[in-house]
């Protein structure tokens, strides 16, 4: 692989002044100004069906940004003949020519859409604007960039190593044959957009079906990759029901695989779906999916404890607890709890929520009512729970957006609810345990939750931090220490994670990429046998 490589985009500040804050609180006004139409786009043409829905400010849930127009039978079974049959020409440009169509997307989302699409997170999704800059921009981009470099990289690295006198050995990096499904969640608009475009980067083609909570802001990035030359039917955008877009997939003999993020159930029931259908298939597909977690932070008694602090608060409750890496279970020793419980909460109290737009804000809405009366019913059974205690937050109110205060959650049992399921929202669960007991406190760890997505330690000394790492070695994809769970970044921490939390394919690196490809080996003769018989024969 080459060793040039592309830079991580920089991380815009939107400090009190700067020009990106300026733009991007201009950009924000336009987008509340209007309401949008949102098409299905099957072979680069918009339909629009009728059939609409609206999207709404989950921070100020009475505001429309865009009425959107799902796919029906007809769109989604389109949707699947029109990427089937863009594929060979999509695969006859070559790989250079489909990289510079994604660098040119990261150039574009780099520069002059940067604050559209930003601004179309914050809305869209409720997040803060250093959020979305990671989101939405930041990660984005670096898909885009790192993406294009792993394919050029693989493209020699899996060339046959030996081609003997008289023979010419070559491997061709062919793509799946047949279409892409790419569900997608509402949390990252990075992971939306690079569902469909990182198979498609390595020649497949995909039916994009995007999250019913964050369609306007990845509409508007359908419309950035069309701007930057996607040939028509390579990508198609088709908002609507995911049951019914799956069974129509699978209903395609031509489909080759799903890659897919959301919750652990929502795959599971989908893998279970695929087999079904296994026997009307041409091929075995791809089966890729990043799902849930029940991220911890353990903590030893000679821990940083300021950095302590900083964790749990950043990996809890930015973006309102909705990351996947998000910390939701703490284990903390008694001596550390008594020494930082007080400031914790203290600093827990200073946090602002509220609107997108404020920057002051550190937090805002969760994403809809749904999720909202889910984390607040966490919350609630917490507090009928006798070995649960909220010290802080636990309040919600969802009568201008969903808002949920950040919340924390002593409880003595560490196998409680909000200890072990993941609640995705701000609510972060501690256990206190015996400073003598981290031994135990890592097996406990280890076998309290079905997921093993992410996790930190936090110890000083380098003996623990060994213990730790190997007695925590299957129980998190991405592993910290001394830093909160969350924010891996492209071509750093290659994201994902086992057990319940999915097929750990690390996304945004070359594994990812690798599992979109169905190589053909080559084998030409140079000096063509022209004799049958061997020389044991004579
Ligand atoms: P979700 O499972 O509700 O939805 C994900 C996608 O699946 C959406 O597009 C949805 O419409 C679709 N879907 C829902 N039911 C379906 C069905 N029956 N058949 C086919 N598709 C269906 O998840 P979400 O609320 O959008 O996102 C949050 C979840 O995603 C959390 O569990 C979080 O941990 C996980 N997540 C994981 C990662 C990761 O990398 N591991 C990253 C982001 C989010």
């Amino acid at each position: 692989m080459s060793s040039e490589h592309p830079a991580n985009e920089p991380v815009l500040g939107y400090a009190p002044g700067s020009p990106e804050r300026e733009e991007l609180q201009t950009e924000l006004d336009n987008q509340m100004n209007s309401i949008i139409e949102i098409p299905c786009i099957i072979n680069g043409q918009e339909i629009f069906t009728g059939n609409t829905v609206t999207q709404v400010v989950p921070h100020n849930h009475g505001h429309i940004l865009a009425n959107v127009h799902l796919a029906g039978k007809a769109e989604m079974e389109a949707a699947c003949i029109a990427a089937v049959d863009a594929q060979e020409e999509w695969i006859n440009i070559g790989l250079e020519a489909r990289c510079a169509i994604f660098e040119k997307c990261a150039d574009m989302l780099s520069g002059e859409w940067r604050m559209k699409i930003n601004a179309a997170t914050m809305l869209n999704q409720s997040k803060t604007c250093f959020q979305a800059e990671i989101d939405s921009a930041c990660e984005l981009i670096d898909f885009w960039r790192f993406n294009s470099h792993y394919a050029r990289g693989f493209h020699d690295y899996l060339q046959p190593l030996v081609s003997p006198k008289g023979v010419e050995n070559t491997t061709e990096i062919r793509p799946l044959e047949g279409f892409i499904l790419a569900i997608t969640p509402f949390n990252f608009s990075s992971i939306a957009a690079n569902l469909p475009s990182a198979p498609a980067l390595v020649g497949c083609t995909a039916v994009w079906k995007p999250s019913r909570n964050s369609y306007y802001s990845n509409y508007l990035l359908m419309q950035l990759m069309m701007e930057a030359g996607l040939p028509a039917g390579v990508i198609n955008f088709v908002p609507g029901s995911g049951a019914e877009i799956t069974d129509i997939a699978l209903s395609n003999p031509d489909f080759a695989g799903v890659h897919f993020t959301g919750s652990t159930s929502v795959f599971q029931g989908l893998w279970q779906r695929i087999a079904e259908e296994l026997p009307n298939l041409k091929g075995y597909p791809r089966i890729v999916g990043e799902t849930g977690g029940k991220d911890f932070i353990v903590a030893h008694p000679n821990c940083d404890e300021k950095g302590l602090i900083v964790a749990l608060i950043r990996g809890a409750f930015e973006y309102q607890g909705q990351k996947c890496s998000a910390a939701s279970r703490s284990y903390i020793p008694t001596s550390v709890w008594n020494s930082i419980s007080e400031e914790l909460c203290s600093e827990i109290s200073k946090i602002k929520i509220g609107d997108a737009k404020d920057f002051s804000n550190f937090m805002t809405a969760v994403i809809d009512q749904r999720a909202f009366n889910k984390i607040k019913g966490y919350i609630e059974r917490a507090r009928d729970n006798p070995n649960c205690e909220i010290i802080i937050g636990g309040n919600c109110d969802d009568s201008k957006g969903w808002f949920i205060e950040p919340t924390i959650i002593l409880s003595s049992d560490p196998k409680s609810e909000t200890m072990v399921e993941e609640i995705f929202g701000p609510v972060l669960t501690i256990y206190i345990y015996d400073d003598d007991k981290f031994q135990n406190i890592l097996k406990l760890c280890d076998k309290s939750s079905p997921y093993a997505l992410t996790g930190s330690i936090f110890a000083n000394n380098e003996e623990d931090i060994q213990t730790a790492f190997n007695a925590l070695r299957f129980t998190a994809g991405n592993f910290y220490i001394n830093d909160k769970p969350t924010g891996a970044a492209v071509a750093q921490q290659p994201f994902g994670g086992a057990r319940a939390s999915g097929t750990n394919d690390k996304a945004g690196g070359p594994l990812n990429l690798l599992r979109w490809i169905s190589p053909r080996s080559v084998k030409r003769a140079i000096e063509i046998p022209q004799k049958w018989t061997y020389s044991f024969m004579d």
